[in-house]
This record gives C-alpha cells, sequence and structure tokens, in this order.
C-alpha cells in the first residue's frame, strides 16, 4: 500500500511546508538545507584531500625520483633536469607550508607559544619563514626539450597545465592577447575547476621576444616588450587575477573569474639567441676582474650557456622585476648527433616506437635499419631545427608507407625501412617546410 502522510526530508524530517524545496528521489526527499550541507561536507573532504594529496606527493617525490621519471621522456639535459626536480619539490612544500598557515622554522613549536605575551613572540615573529615560489627560466635552443620538460613534470603532478606563447601577448589596450589570457587557457585545462587551476603549471613559451629592444629602460613605450613584461609580473607574483572565461580581450561587462596565482608554477621558456655574447662579455671583464669566481683557462668557450646567470637575462632585455620573479635558472644544451639518435628511439614515447605501434595496429611488424636511423639525425641537424626537425622527416620517409598499405590485398607481416628506401623517399619529399627560420 502507497505511503500517505505529510511529506517529509529523509534526512532531517523537516516538512515540506517548513522549507524552500524538497526534491523528491526514488525513495524519499531532500530538502534545500541539506542539500547545502552535504555541499559543504563535500568541499571540505575536497580540501582536504589535496591537502593530502601534496603531502603525498611530497613523500614519493623527492627531486631523484623526479629526475629519474623525466629520464624516462627527455634524453639528456641533466643540469636541466636536476634544477627542475628540485624547483617542482620545492614548490610542493611551499604548497603544503602555505597550507598549515603560517608555520614557524623547525623547531619553534607555536602551541608551546601560546600565553606567552606579545612582545616576547615579536623574536620568533621575524623568524617566521617565507618560502619564495620556485618560477623557473629555461634558456635552449629551439627544439631541445623545454616543452617537453614542463610537459612531462605536468603530467607527472597530475595538474592543469597549458602552454602560452608571449609573442602574442600585448599590454593591456593595444591588439593582441591580455596576459590574463594565459590564465583562462589554464582555467580551460582545468575544465572550469578553479581551485585545480590554482594549483596548476604555466609554461610560457619564446619569452626571450619580449624582452626590451636595448639595456636602457624605454622613455617611449614599447607595446610588445617592456609592458608586457610589467603586465606578466602581476601573474608571477601570486596575487589575485581576474580572468574572462572565455578568453579574448577583457569586456568591462563580462564576468570575472578570480583566480589566485600563488601555488600556481610558472615555468618560462626561451632561446634567447645570442645571448652566448652578453655571457662572454660579462665572463671577459670578470677574468680580468679580483675576484673572478671562473679563470679564463676555465672557461668552456664551446658552450657559454651553463654560465649563464640573471645579469645576462637583464643585458638581453629582461627587466630586473621579472627576472626577481623567475628565481630559478637554468639552461639546455644544444643536442648533438648522439642526443637525436637516443632521442628517436630511447624515449618512453620515441618517434620510431610510435610508427612501430601504428603498424603494429595494422598486424605489420615495423623495423628501421640502424644506417637509416642515422640518416634521420644526418637530416635533423642540417635542418638546425634541434629534435623539432625528427618529427617531420620521419613523416617523410613513411607516407607513402601509411598511405598504401592500409588498403593493400595482401600486406607484409613485416617492413624493413633500409637506407636506401629512406634516402630514396627523403630525395622525393619537399622538405624545405623544415629549413629553420
Ligand atoms: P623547445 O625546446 O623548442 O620547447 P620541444 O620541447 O617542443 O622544444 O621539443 C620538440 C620535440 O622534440 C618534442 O616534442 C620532443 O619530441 C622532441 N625533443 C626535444 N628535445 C628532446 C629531448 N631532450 N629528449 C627527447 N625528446 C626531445
Amino acid at each position: 500500500m502507497a505511503k500517505t502522510g505529510p511529506i517529509t526530508c529523509s534526512f532531517c524530517n523537516r516538512d515540506k511546508k517548513d522549507v524552500k524545496i524538497l526534491i523528491a528521489g526514488i525513495s524519499g526527499h531532500i530538502c534545500d538545507t541539506c542539500i547545502g550541507q552535504a555541499y559543504k561536507m563535500i568541499n571540505e573532504e575536497g580540501t582536504a584531500t589535496s591537502k593530502q594529496q601534496v603531502q603525498q606527493a611530497l613523500n614519493l617525490l623527492k627531486p631523484n625520483a623526479i629526475k629519474k621519471y623525466l629520464d624516462e621522456y627527455v634524453i639528456g639535459q641533466d643540469e636541466a633536469k636536476k634544477v627542475l626536480s628540485v624547483a617542482v619539490y620545492n614548490h610542493f612544500k611551499r604548497v603544503a607550508h602555505s597550507s598549515n598557515d603560517k608555520s614557524t622554522i623547525a623547531g619553534t613549536d607555536k602551541s608551546a607559544l601560546i600565553g606567552t605575551d606579545k612582545s616576547a613572540l615579536a623574536g620568533t615573529d621575524r623568524e617566521e619563514i617565507e618560502i619564495e615560489k620556485s618560477n623557473v627560466i629555461l634558456v635552449g635552443e629551439t627544439g631541445t626539450g623545454k616543452t617537453l620538460l614542463a610537459r612531462t613534470i605536468a603530467k607527472l603532478l597530475n595538474v592543469p597545465f597549458c602552454i602560452a606563447d608571449a609573442t602574442v601577448l600585448t599590454e593591456a589596450g593595444y591588439v593582441g592577447e591580455d596576459v590574463e589570457s594565459i590564465l583562462t587557457r589554464l582555467l580551460q585545462a582545468a575544465d572550469y575547476d578553479v581551485a585545480a587551476a590554482e594549483r596548476g603549471i604555466v609554461f610560457i613559451d619564446e619569452l626571450d621576444k619580449i624582452a626590451r629592444k636595448s639595456d636602457n629602460p624605454s622613455i617611449t613605450r614599447d607595446v610588445s616588450g617592456e609592458g608586457v613584461q610589467q603586465a606578466l609580473l602581476k601573474l608571477l607574483e601570486g596575487s589575485g587575477v581576474n580572468v574572462p572565461p572565455q578568453g579574448g580581450r577583457k569586456h568591462p561587462d563580462a564576468k570575472m573569474i578570480q583566480i589566485n596565482t600563488k601555488n600556481i608554477l610558472f615555468l618560462c621558456g626561451g632561446a634567447f639567441d645570442g645571448i652566448e655574447k652578453k655571457i662572454a662579455s660579462r665572463l671577459n671583464t670578470q677574468a680580468v676582474g679580483y675576484s673572478a669566481t671562473v679563470s679564463d683557462k676555465e672557461i668552456d668557450r664551446t658552450n657559454l650557456l651553463q654560465y649563464i646567470s640573471p645579469q645576462d637575462l637583464k643585458a638581453f632585455g629582461l627587466i630586473p622585476e621579472l627576472i626577481g620573479r623567475l628565481p630559478v635558472l637554468t639552461y639546455l644544451q644544444p643536442l648533438d648527433k648522439e642526443a637525436l639518435r637516443r632521442i628517436l628511439s630511447e624515449p618512453k614515447n620515441a618517434l620510431i616506437k610510435q610508427y612501430e605501434h601504428l603498424f603494429k595496429m595494422e598486424g605489420i611488424k615495423l623495423e628501421f635499419e640502424n644506417e637509416a636511423l642515422d640518416l634521420i639525425v644526418e637530416k635533423a641537424l642540417q635542418f638546425k631545427l634541434g629534435a623539432r626537425g625528427l618529427r617531420g622527416i620521419c613523416e617523410a620517409i613513411m607516407l607513402d608507407l601509411m598511405y598504401e598499405l592500409p588498403s593493400s590485398e595482401k600486406p607484409p607481416k613485416s617492413f624493413l625501412i633500409t637506407y636506401d628506401y629512406a634516402s630514396d623517399k627523403l630525395k622525393n619529399a619537399k622538405l624545405s617546410h623544415l629549413q629553420a627560420a
């Protein structure tokens, strides 16, 4: 027999007439107050979980574990990997530190200070340490793995990640994108989950392209250079930023979403073409000076990037405030023949492995002759695009095969890419688009 009588909330038993809304389920009802409370509980659980996640990440992801993970995807670049691993580890420590509110330096137990008068606390307060954000700047030629490193870190940490190109940014009010559009992209990568976006990673590429044109502070406006650097400061320093959810130019009537950038890790990359000259001239002055740290004999002039310092970035045209907000500076080596050869086949998702997999899906065992791989590397070096050129060259070699084999009546069980096959395909291919600009 159907249940009669007053309809009440199955959770708090309030009568229908005493609540604003009562939603009916299959075998019960829930009122608006209980929905509100349940929502609050879920949110609190979410915060607790994210704190736990940070702690877990700290336990699991020691710098050497982070580097080991990077090793699986990125060939060489040991120095950059080490620096990044430490920066990411410290970033998490910082996030954990700030989520535990203002904790004092190790050894100072706050609870023991309750009841102590304010003047006694003054000394301890001064000892409170705020860990600075470890935003990173990666300097290295194009195609050496800057974006790959940033992307791999984001994958490891399982946080929202976006790439922004500094060249399209302009100062507010000018044609181009406002710097806030970077955060719109992060928000989109996080599926509009603001809390997730606030823990994300942003990679700003081509930072060198917004360098000011001369070392002197400009007297006239520099729309695409210094102005953008100034605008970026706001994002990097860790403050609340109003972000247009759909991107584009800010509109006075548009609804904004506020994002706090305090715990967003910013990684910036750039080729900084010609910075070696700035490094060399600094080293030359240093080497003759009294306080020389690197003696002239010790300087490895074939790879000056390893001596890069914030001063060189300033000489290149970055403003000191911006350099200050990117405190971790590291470099990537140009990729030599051996590194390119390893990139082709060693990383977890190496190009050759990808082609082998594609063919396996067609039931064909694909193999490459060593000489064919050497040829690909040789061509990539010729185009001076770092590892970026490898993909285009491989595509040119594989195109005909990938076009013909799927519809072939009697596909072979296996296929060997020989040196002759590869060089024949490359002879006929249009590779001009691979030429370095
Ligand atoms: P950039 O330094 O210009 O940001 P990317 O990281 O975008 O270069 O590299 C372009 C492509 O080249 C990547 O997708 C990756 O496949 C490959 N690559 C570049 N450097 C490396 C590396 N050190 N190890 C493995 N692959 C690399």
